[in-house]
């Protein structure tokens, strides 16, 4: 019997939830504080009730996590918890065991497991606020030296492009991304037009959101045919706000069809939804500390 303590820190809110034998049985979340001050006191609230029945923390973050610390190619998305140093803090606060890893590839080794068995290569990819990746290659998840593995939203797109937070210029995040596409959608919807509003006028069939929304899902499939070129990706599992919302799926699968047959995958949706980092994180801390 395993009993974890997952705990999902993402860019707006905070989950955690006792996960005992891969089944969630209490969950609780929180909006994320912009302070490293605030979220050592929101971290502290939100695990000493579970403390005494878990035997480990497994966290699943936004961000890279490397050796305990959090950081990110854009800086932007994290406010002021940029450098946070979230194994210690908890370490300090339960006092238990505790692993971290990134978001994207802990909702990546979820998605896998509710794959066919057959599958050894594939790649979680999530459509939100940013666009994140997580690769499963041969079976074992990638996460590499510095935790760097699967941020694939920051591969280049369009040298022309627009600036993306990471630094670099045409990055697929900068224009498939929930949040690029709301800013494509000021020039006709104002300065307050958010990326939901955009899919609203799309899924309405306004003409400039189709243009904005086609663009995004363009530049999606252009990504799994890079992706599915270099690693023989046999399945790619779409997630995150945009790459779930209607229709999504199917206009990345009409650009990805055109290209040459080597370049194609299947694409499916993602099963797991909002519990797919919690889930992964504590499945993961079992696979690679417990047995
Ligand atoms: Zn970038």
């Amino acid at each position: 019997m395993s009993k974890i303590l997952a705990v999902d820190l993402g860019g707006t809110k905070i989950a955690v939830a006792m996960v005992v034998d891969n089944q969630i049985i209490t969950r609780k979340q929180v909006p994320t504080p912009t302070t490293s001050k605030q979220m050592t006191m929101v971290l502290s609230e939100l695990l000493m009730p579970f403390i005494n029945e878990a035997e480990a923390v497994a966290v699943a973050s936004t961000g890279i996590i490397n050796n305990g610390i959090l950081t990110a190619l854009n800086p932007n998305n994290l406010g002021g918890l940029d450098h946070f140093p979230i194994q210690s803090t908890i370490e300090n606060i339960t006092q238990l065991p505790t692993m971290v890893i990134n978001d994207a590839q802990a909702a990546a080794w979820t998605e896998f497991q509710l794959l066919d068995n057959s599958i050894s290569n594939m790649a979680f990819i999530t459509i939100s606020t940013g666009v994140g990746a997580g690769l499963v290659i041969d079976k074992s998840l990638q996460i590499g030296k510095t935790g760097l593995s699967g941020h694939a939203g920051h591969m280049l797109a369009d040298p022309n492009g627009p600036n993306c937070g990471c630094g670099r210029k045409g990055c697929v995040e900068a224009i498939a991304s929930g949040t690029a596409i709301g800013v494509a959608g000021q020039a006709f919807w104002g300065s307050e037009c958010t990326g939901q509003m955009v899919y609203q006028h799309f899924l309405a069939g306004n003409l400039d959101a189709k243009t904005i929304i086609n663009h995004s899902a363009k530049t999606i499939a252009n990504l799994i045919a890079d992706l599915t070129i270099s690693l023989d990706l046999e399945t790619v599992v779409l997630g995150g706000s945009v790459g779930l919302a209607e229709q999504y799926l199917q206009q990345v699968q009409h650009y990805l069809q055109q290209h040459p047959t080597a370049y194609q995958t299947n694409i499916k949706l993602a099963h797991s939804g909002a519990d797919a980092g919690l889930l992964g994180a504590a499945n993961l801390y079992c696979k690679n500390f417990k047995s």
